[in-house]
């Protein structure tokens, strides 16, 4: 019998612009796609034919367990979650099976846009510098251990990219936190279904982010610049690092010199 084999994939936020080739020919090689009911929605159109497992799959184990059993049949399954799998996705709970259990199959997991980067960039460059990205779910983890680390990345003025802002009192504790360490200036990119149909973006603060939190809900991304973030009308930019503002100023005027003697105006 052929030997089976689980590609751990990651679509992206959701449009199919920030889909890997890796991932469409992963998807387009399976028999059996094991995912969530809205990813197999967002991808139902490259699933036609193929078997879609999505019943009773809120346990990720089960799915690890699912994809295992079908690859031990011999065939090629596409485990999917969003963004990328490494990243609070299905790539560990796939390879701990796998591990543990010593099953011969083949797995091979391929990276995807995770959200932080494609919410980041819509707001231009927030995370150009060292940056922590930190789940807010306290499903799998105490929530005092994820203060813990917001207070140590904040501490150690970060950037920080929220995921999983499901519970608003938790969400609420954590920016306190961050806000004993920064100025309440420090901007705050809220974006919500990234890449996706409904996509909403806002560009806060540290002080104001709460007037937005009716709209934070689980497919949210929460980006709090560090102590040196700032805004240039929507943009969110963290320089990559000290002292380069006097050459800014320079190539700025460079640029605006040689535009000039180029014929254009600088206005
Ligand atoms: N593996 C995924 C993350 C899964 S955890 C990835 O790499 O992106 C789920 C969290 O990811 C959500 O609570 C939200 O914080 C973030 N997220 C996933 N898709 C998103 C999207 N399209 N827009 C904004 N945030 C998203």
């Amino acid at each position: 019998m052929k030997r089976g084999k689980i590609y751990v994939v990651g679509l992206g936020p959701g449009d199919r612009a920030n889909m890997t080739e890796a991932f469409l020919k992963a998807i387009r090689e399976s028999d059996v796609i094991v995912t969530y009911k809205t990813y197999a929605e967002l991808i139902k159109d490259l699933t036609v034919g193929k078997e879609v497992i999505t019943a009773n799959m809120k346990e990720e184990l089960l799915r690890a367990k699912v994809a295992i059993e079908k690859a031990l049949e011999g065939k090629t399954v596409a485990v999917v979650s969003s963004g990328d799998p490494q990243v609070y996705g299905m790539a560990s709970p796939v390879l701990e099976l796998l591990c543990l259990g010593g099953f011969d199959v083949e797995v091979e997991v391929l990276p995807g846009v995770t959200a932080a980067l494609a919410a980041s960039s819509l707001f231009g460059a927030p995370l150009a510098h060292d940056f922590a990205v930190i789940s807010l779910s306290d499903l799998l983890t105490p929530r005092e251990e994820i203060l813990r680390k917001v207070e140590l990345a904040s501490e150690g003025d970060f950037v920080i990219a929220l995921y999983n802002p499901i519970n608003p009192n938790l969400l609420r504790e954590a920016m306190r936190v961050i806000a004993k360490y920064r100025s309440p200036r420090t901007p705050v990119g809220i974006a919500k279904a990234v890449g996706r149909d409904d996509q909403w973006i806002a560009l806060t603060t540290l002080g104001e982010w709460e007037s937005y939190s009716d709209q934070i809900n689980m497919v949210t991304t929460i980006i709090v610049g560090n102590s040196r973030t700032y805004t240039c009308g929507r943009l969110m930019i963290t320089p990559r690092g000290y002292g380069n503002k006097y050459e800014l100023a320079r190539y700025v005027e460079e640029v605006r010199n040689n535009h000039r003697s180029s014929g254009g105006s600088s206005q």
